[in-house]
């Protein structure tokens, strides 16, 4: 916790305006409508070659083009607003816990991949997730990206991470080529519909031999394939719907938002050329009830199931 609170009081750069940013973070960045490089301007940052500017807001780079799917950002600004300002109740510990052991595995996961010094990692759709931390103290690089900026300020004022862009994965503001390590959880669901041009977005950014790592709701998840595999997606979509007005659900899952299919996931990243494509076997089930849960653990025996019929499925790729 120490260097948390650390991290916190370093927030404030000395030398450093607050329209500038680290040149190291400027580095990895680009020019989300042009892919060109970005330089230092008095106002904020500006494209070397189309000359866009950007505005630095709080020591975040704000990278988000004009043409910003305003569907999904209003979406997802709503959902951080609410989880900010919603209280905590009692009953929902037992799935706040299961959400942390699933980060827990993942970044299991992670570690067990990693190896060597001066890393550059970034996490696509970072959320509220202080994950960055740990690496950052064995001297790796870690960017912290989200379409919602109000996520990365927090994450900026409560655990002090120093390398946040805010932006959006349709139109990448990071720099081809220079990442060891992808990271993205829970966000290709949000893009189903172009998942082989998610992927190789994610795939570009990465070096030869860098590794992608993975996490998404699963179409395969126990209980899910008969919904979201053999249903007429229209029909679950609406099911769906009906569901979570009757529960009434605090957030209902837009209407874009889709599990993925962890079969699918890995043939595309095979076309797309990726190699040494891995599973791992978890135990977190996130979202359900804990009578749900017991009868989801009783039948996920088998590292096979744990793997491909989990609630997520979780998985490492690595760049040819
Ligand atoms: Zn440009």
């Amino acid at each position: 916790m120490q260097s948390v609170v650390q991290r916190a009081e370093l927030s404030h750069l000395p030398g450093l305006m607050a329209t500038q940013i680290d040149p190291a973070l400027l580095e990895l960045l680009a020019c989300p409508k042009c892919h060109a490089t970005l330089m230092q301007s008095p106002h904020g940052l500006q494209c070397t070659s189309c000359a866009a500017s950007y505005e630095v807001k709080e020591g975040i780079p704000v990278l988000l083009s004009d043409d910003v799917n305003t569907e999904h950002f209003e979406e997802e600004q709503h959902l951080a607003q609410m989880m900010k300002s919603r209280e905590q109740l009692p009953e929902e510990q037992f799935n706040l816990n299961q959400w942390a052991l699933s980060k827990r595995e993942f970044f299991a996961m992670v570690r067990s991949v990693v190896s060597g010094p001066n890393k550059k990692f970034v996490n696509i759709g970072c959320g509220f997730d202080p994950s960055f931390a740990e690496f950052e103290e064995q001297g790796h690089t870690f960017v912290n990206m989200d379409l919602v900026f109000d996520m990365l300020a927090n994450l900026r004022k409560d655990f002090g991470a120093q390398s946040c862009v805010n932006g959006d994965v349709n139109r990448m503001p990071l720099r081809a080529g220079a990442f060891d390590y992808v990271i993205s959880i829970d966000v290709i669901h949000h893009e189903c519909e172009r998942l082989p041009e998610l992927l190789g977005s994610f795939r570009d950014l990465l070096k030869p031999k860098g590794t992608l790592f993975l996490e998404d709701p699963n179409a395969w998840g126990l209980f899910q394939m008969a919904k979201s595999i053999f249903m007429p997606r229209f029909v679950y979509r609406s099911l769906r719907s009906t569901y979570h007005t009757l529960k009434r659900s605090t957030h209902r899952p837009a209407d874009y938002e889709f599990p993925t299919n962890v079969w699918r996931v890995m043939a595309i990243l095979r076309d797309l050329g990726f190699e040494d494509i891995k599973c791992y076997p978890h135990t977190a089930y996130p979202t359900v009830s804990e009578r749900s849960h017991r009868i989801y653990t009783s039948l996920s025996g088998s590292e096979f199931v744990r793997k491909y019929h989990n609630y997520h499925y979780m998985l490492s790729a690595v760049r040819a």
